[in-house]
């Protein structure tokens, strides 16, 4: 038996990179799972490499526009209609940049915290109005990143935006505490995904240099992490930001 078994997850941005590897880990311990993309064409392209790893059954997909709460409230209406409950949102999506600020735009600012941090609050809230009303509990668990404790030397929105989603984190766990729906954070340090991808190769080894654990990040080690805070094995772990970086600290 999985240790998600019989529960159902919402993953945002799950598509690709870290939030693929969640929907694939959740479906392996037992999950029914839905994953978030932003295109229904990348929904569709994720669902079948699924489905050619044999996932047919208790997955599916939804496009939601993030930041829209009538668009989230929909599709996560339709996943309450498909699987007859929900148990688990995993707030993955995010995008970054690394802009100086002297070149950095409103407009990409703006961006960063909308996906980032908008996106996280509208989401969570939709999810929470269900389990409230489920009355039986349920975990949040959102990304963070390290640079949500460190900062980052350019692209100032995206370390803001995640020291903001640490402040989410902290503070709906208060929150939500009454109705037992458990709210956490995991902060990924580098993590081998599309994200790092166009890094040059000798910027990724200056990254590896000063971390204890001298490599990267696996995104199936990050996804261990929202495993075990969307289990019950994290019954009584919430408003933590869990680190999964190597003790970087850059
Ligand atoms: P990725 O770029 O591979 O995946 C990002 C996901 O977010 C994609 O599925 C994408 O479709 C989705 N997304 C982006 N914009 C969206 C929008 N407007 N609407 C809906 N979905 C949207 O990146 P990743 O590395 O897998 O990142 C996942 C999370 O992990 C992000 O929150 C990121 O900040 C965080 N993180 C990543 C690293 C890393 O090194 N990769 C480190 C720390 C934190």
């Amino acid at each position: 038996m999985g240790i998600v078994e019989g529960k159902v997850a919402i993953v945002t941005g799950g598509t690709r990179g870290i939030g693929f590897t969640i929907v694939r880990e959740f479906l392996k311990n037992g999950a029914k799972v839905a994953l978030a993309g932003s295109r229904q064409e990348t929904v569709d392209a994720a669902l079948a490499k699924l489905a050619e790893e044999g996932f047919t059954d208790n997955v599916m997909g939804i496009a939601p526009a993030l930041t829209d709460p009538d668009s989230v409230a929909a599709a996560f209406a339709s996943v309450v209609d498909r699987f007859g409950r929900l148990d688990v949102l995993c707030n993955n999506a995010g995008v970054s940049s690394r802009t100086p600020l002297v070149d950095y735009t409103l407009e990409e600012f703006n961006k960063v915290m909308s996906i980032n941090v908008t996106a996280v609050f509208v989401c969570t809230q939709a999810a929470a109005r269900i389990m409230i009303e489920q009355g039986e509990g349920g975990a949040i668990v959102n990304t963070s990143s390290m640079v949500g404790k460190y900062g980052q030397p350019s692209g100032v929105g995206y370390p803001t935006s995640k020291f903001a989603v640490n402040g989410l984190t902290r503070s709906l766990a208060r929150e939500l505490g009454r109705d037992n729906i458990r709210v956490n954070a995991v902060a990924p340090g580098v993590t081998r995904t599309d994200m790092v991808a166009n890094l040059p190769e000798d910027m990724v080894k200056r990254i590896c240099a000063p971390i204890p654990l001298q490599r990267m990040g696996e995104p199936q080690e990050v996804a261990n992490a929202f495993l075990f805070l969307a289990s019950d094995l994290a019954s009584y772990v919430t408003g933590e930001i869990l680190s999964v970086d190597g003790a970087a600290q850059t």
